[in-house]
């Protein structure tokens, strides 16, 4: 059997994506690959189908590399050979890339072992949807653990190819949606001064999202609020309608930020309900914490990147996307890093996207060079 290079591996696993929670069968393939590379312990269905491998001795320091298993629910608009095999699911975030990258290092290691350090994989599942992370940090298994590190990387479209790009403190934004649910009471629609209509509400707070989202996104104490739903009433055209809801979603750079910002959205979600005689419920889904980087850790990763001779940019802000990344960030000190996926590459999530192979080599060469950081000397 001939050893499948690291794009045939990308590629595999970018033909048979799954969703978050769903990831059984690239647990597998993960775990043949893994196997290949002699790891002294390998856990499975950690904090669902998560992969925990573990490379040299438990007496030393962990530095722990995590990967994501978990493609989206988009149907891909790609006409390549390694084009996904599943309709309406594809990997469009580049997660069969960043897991190449991991089975990479993980050969690096068995080659070349790194002296007084223990080596930590972690494939983690369900990143999508905010939930990965913290099922695997509360899983048997990782709580017995306690990395001196922990690091994870995201591709960066629209930025040079290999070029790594970090920020001390809030590197990825705290963000989560608010779904508001208004009722009041419905009239015939020829007397709606009869009915407690939502529609002032809903129209208030769609208009209220632009004005609390910041216009200059480059400023620290940047908000940004997103409609992404909204329902008034129904197709009955004789009623004033008297349900209502809406779906934000909110991000701020930190989560203080965030919490204010909610706090905010629901005083006056509440003022437009007295007003209008509503009731109104709410409730918070797809929370991800804003990844905050260490600071030592993050200039262990730009020493790296100047060794190696890699471009290296600071970024002034966080990004305004979620990672769940901080659950593990908020418990041990690591650093998130951005690594620029290519100037012409096509946005994360877009039914375009595939990770390009080119990016592969470069990324291991870096982490594998971060890892000997932590080398006795
Ligand atoms: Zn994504
Ligand atoms: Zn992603």
């Amino acid at each position: 059997m001939t050893t499948q290079t690291l794009t045939e591996i990308r590629q595999v696993l970018h033909q048979h994506p799954e969703l978050s929670g769903e990831e059984g069968a690239t647990a597998e393939r993960i775990t043949a690959w893994i196997q290949e590379c002699s790891p002294d312990e390998l856990h499975l269905n950690v904090g669902g189908h998560g992969v925990l491998a573990l490379f040299g001795s438990a007496s030393d320091p962990l530095i722990l590399f995590r990967a994501e298993l978990d493609a989206l629910p988009i149907q891909e608009a790609n006409d390549i050979h390694h084009v996904s095999t599943r309709p309406g699911c594809a990997h469009l975030c580049g997660h069969d890339g960043h897991m190449s990258m991991l089975i990479g290092l993980a050969r690096r290691w068995k080659e070349k072992p790194v002296p007084g350090v223990r080596l930590g994989l972690i494939f983690q599942p369900a990143e999508e949807t905010g939930k990965g992370a913290a099922a695997v940090m509360i899983d048997p298994v990782f709580e017995t653990l306690q990395p001196h590190r922990i690091f994870a990387y995201h591709n960066i479209p629209g930025k040079p190819l290999g070029q790594v790009m970090v920020r001390k403190g809030s590197m990825s934004s705290a963000v989560h949606s608010t779904i508001l649910r208004f009722t009041g009471k419905e009239s015939h629609a020829a007397e709606p001064h009869h009915a407690h209509s939502p529609g002032r509400a809903i129209a208030q707070l769609l208009l209220a999202a632009e004005s609390m989202t910041s216009a200059d996104r480059t400023d620290e104490a940047y908000t940004v609020v997103t409609p992404v739903f909204a329902k008034l009433g129904s197709h009955a055209y004789g009623t004033t309608p008297g349900q209502a809801e809406i779906h934000l979603t909110m991000r701020a750079g930190d989560d203080l930020r965030l919490a204010t910002l909610q706090t905010l959205l629901l005083a006056f979600a509440a003022k437009l309900a007295k007003e209008d005689h509503l009731t109104l419920t709410h409730e918070v889904i797809e929370p991800f914490p804003a990844s905050i980087n260490h600071s030592d850790a993050t200039v262990e990763v730009m020493k790296a990147v100047y060794e190696l001779g890699a471009d290296l940019v600071k970024l002034k802000t966080p990004y305004p996307w979620g990672e769940d990344m901080g659950h593990y960030l908020a418990a041990w000190p690591g650093t998130l890093i951005g690594l620029g996926s290519g100037v012409d590459q096509v946005p994360l999530h877009d039914p375009a996207f595939d990770f390009p192979d080119a990016l592969i080599e470069p990324g291991v060469n870096l982490l594998y060079h971060l890892l000997t950081g932590y080398q006795k000397s």
